[in-house]
């Protein structure tokens, strides 16, 4: 464990995180609602530093990134917490583990360590990702600042529900970040997720501002996150704040997986091609279907002359682009090598 980073100390022995926005005021012997940070006689510790729970290496596109270094592979790493609840997690396991005072698990590593086993396997980038790695914030931020010394990328997963601090913190050693914009309403951020929409659409806009190289995923869940005005308001959010050249994958859910809503069926591939023309028609330029292998809208399409780029079926890549170019027009495909 770790001295937190971004905590005010209160009155009578209570801290406040300033971590998310949350911001939790943290009373003695207690945890905030990540699970993972406690106020141990008036200080915060991060109890996840240095416990990683999942280390893995994985295809970059797994994240999703197809614009960032594609067809690589990069290290993913994650340790227990999580400050969302979300009812539809795949990583409840390990995302709801330590909640409210279990025991933090993970394995013993250190952000050296880490650095090192990136380099071994001649990865090129580090990946912060299955749960929120703003939890993990002092152990990323170590692991960060060395990978960026040794020549790695730095890579997060995140849902986006950051403070303005900690965001700072780490924007000096971050190149892409792919933010979760899960709804865009925010009642569905309350219920489902337990946080709020403003704090993501805000984090989305100063990555952006800051040169990090930014993707969007929204899960589509039946019922839930699928309809067109949803659809229009994050495709209309993404060309006006972030721009039309950042990519947006629109995922398919998968009630099996998930952590509370197994009553729900799995989203359609007609949903998921109408928020996909969705976008397309409000004008970005790359629009990506997810987690349905095979279909057409998970290739890179040249938006000016309609020729395949990248080919993509599940996570086996073929590039065709001449160093992120069009192999027929020569148009600039916003590709990261
Ligand atoms: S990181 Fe955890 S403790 Fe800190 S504000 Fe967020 S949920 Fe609360």
């Amino acid at each position: 464990m770790k001295e937190a980073y971004l905590y005010k100390k209160l009155p009578g022995e209570k801290v406040q995180c300033q971590n998310c926005p949350h911001f939790c005021i943290i009373l003695p012997g207690k945890r905030g609602i990540c699970g993972v940070r406690e106020n141990i006689d008036g200080k915060l510790y991060a109890l996840n530093y240095g416990k990683a729970i999942a280390v893995n290496i994985d295809p970059i596109e797994k994240k999703p990134f197809f614009h960032f270094l594609p067809g690589s592979y990069s290290l993913s790493i994650a340790t227990v917490g999580c400050n969302f609840i979300c009812a539809n997690c795949q990583n409840y396991s390990i995302s709801q583990a330590p909640k409210p005072d279990k025991p933090v698990l993970g394995e013993d590593l250190s952000p050296e360590e880490i650095v090192k086993m990136a380099l071994e396997n001649n990865l090129p980038s580090i990946s912060y990702t299955y749960v929120e790695p703003t939890i993990f914030l002092e152990y990323a931020l170590d692991m960060m600042k060395l990978a960026k010394k040794a020549g790695l990328k730095n890579c997060f997963v995140s849902n986006g529900f950051m403070s303005e601090e900690s965001a700072k913190l780490i924007i000096p050693y971050l190149d892409a970040n792919n933010i979760d914009i899960k709804s865009f309403d925010d009642k569905f951020y309350r219920e489902n997720c337990g946080g709020r929409l403003q704090p993501v659409l805000d984090t989305a806009k100063l990555m952006k501002k800051s040169g990090v190289w930014v993707e969007i995923t929204t899960l589509v869940i039946p019922t839930l996150s699928d309809s067109e005005e949803i659809f229009r308001g994050i495709a209309k959010f993404i060309y006006e704040e972030l721009g039309p050249e950042t990519p947006w994958h629109i995922s398919q859910f998968s009630g099996a997986i998930s952590w509370k809503l197994q009553h729900l069926p799995d989203t359609s591939a007609e949903t998921l091609e109408k928020a996909y023309k969705i976008g397309k028609k409000v004008g970005l330029k790359y629009v990506y279907t997810g987690n349905i292998p095979g279909l057409p809208s998970e290739n890179t399409i040249c938006p000016k002359c309609g020729a395949v780029a990248i080919n993509r079926m599940n996570y086996i890549i073929h590039r065709h682009d001449k160093n992120g170019r069009c192999p027929s027009c020569g148009e600039d495909l916003d590709i990261i090598d």
